[in-house]
């Protein structure tokens, strides 16, 4: 299918498509294409105007800031999988990122496209609630930090706002008691995850705290297994106390039951991981 008519802006900086979507009501701001492209194609959104942002160089870098890493929105999968500073430092994400789609794709997917598309299955949201990550977003009244706690709202959606530009992601920088694990379930390699989980926690000799369980592929958003996490601390059986966190929906893909099945499956693979020497 071909999309409806649309209008092409090409945004000089970041100010100028916060002032593009502010003039144009269905306005959308167009990263690597891969998502919104394929909607349009379908039909399942005609905006009136797309806002390219491929241009700003601003938003492509990768930096430690304090005890940040900084990755700018329109950073590719495929460039951040090549960084050093992705490995040392957010080295979930470069876990993660080979899971995501096929290379085509991770050729021209931005992190922030990702992660403003909140798609349900997808890896990155799940990795930034598992390490505690923050967005920052560029609106009409200046520019804000969003919690990634705070910003998956629900399917599809998100802590922006109409006329809102995700500039930047922040990750706090890994320590050296730092430990992370990641394992997805999915049909192929690169589908999307029938059932995934990102883990971070902090390790101190045999012991495991601060641990973040972030499932994704087992609801409308990504989500923290609070439950399990709190399981974890207490000693007890964390795939017991799943239960009382997910309850997912069954699909043509997954039954409900296999969903929670396989989640469990996970939640093992992933604290064995968590657990296992470092080397
Ligand atoms: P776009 O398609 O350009 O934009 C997506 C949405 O985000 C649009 O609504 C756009 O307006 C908005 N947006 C983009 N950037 C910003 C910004 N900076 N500020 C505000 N809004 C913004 N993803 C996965 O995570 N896991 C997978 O396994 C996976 N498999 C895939 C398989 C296929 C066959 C395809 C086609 C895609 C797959 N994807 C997968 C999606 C892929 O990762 C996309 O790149 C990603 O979802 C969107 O990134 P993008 O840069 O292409 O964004």
């Amino acid at each position: 299918m071909k999309p409806a008519p649309f209008g092409y802006a090409k945004a000089s900086s970041v100010e100028h498509a916060i002032a593009l979507l502010g003039q144009y009501a269905d306005a959308r701001i167009l990263a690597g294409g891969q998502s919104l492209i394929a909607t349009l194609n379908m039909r399942l959104s005609a905006p009136k105007l797309l806002i390219d942002i491929n241009g700003l160089d601003e938003l492509r870098q990768i930096a430690v800031s304090g005890e940040w890493l900084e990755i700018g929105a329109l950073v590719r999968h495929a460039e951040a999988e090549r960084s050093p500073e992705v490995a040392r430092h957010a080295p979930l994400v470069a876990l993660a990122l080979p899971h995501i789609a096929h290379p085509a794709i991770r050729n021209r997917g931005t992190l922030g496209g990702s992660i403003a598309y909140a798609d349900p299955a997808a890896e990155l949201p799940a990795c930034l609630l598992a390490l505690g990550g923050e967005l920052v977003v560029a609106g009409k009244a200046g520019r804000r930090t969003v919690k990634a706690d705070d910003f998956f709202k629900g399917l599809f959606e998100t802590a922006l706002a109409p006329g809102d530009v995700l500039t930047t992601i922040r990750i706090p920088v890994a320590r050296e008691d730092s430990r992370c694990a990641f394992a997805e379930l999915a049909r192929r390699h690169g589908d999307y995850a029938l059932v995934g989980l990102a883990a971070a926690a902090r390790r101190d000799g045999a012991a495991l705290h601060d641990v973040r369980l972030a499932f994704f592929g087992v609801g409308a958003t990504a989500m923290r297994a609070r439950t399990a996490e709190a399981a974890v601390g207490l000693g007890t059986d964390p795939v017991a106390a799943l239960a009382r966190d997910l309850d997912p929906g069954g699909d043509v893909q997954a039954s409900a039951a296999a969903r929670k099945h396989l989640a469990g499956v996970l939640l093992r693979r992933v604290m064995a991981q968590l657990t296992e020497p470092r080397l």
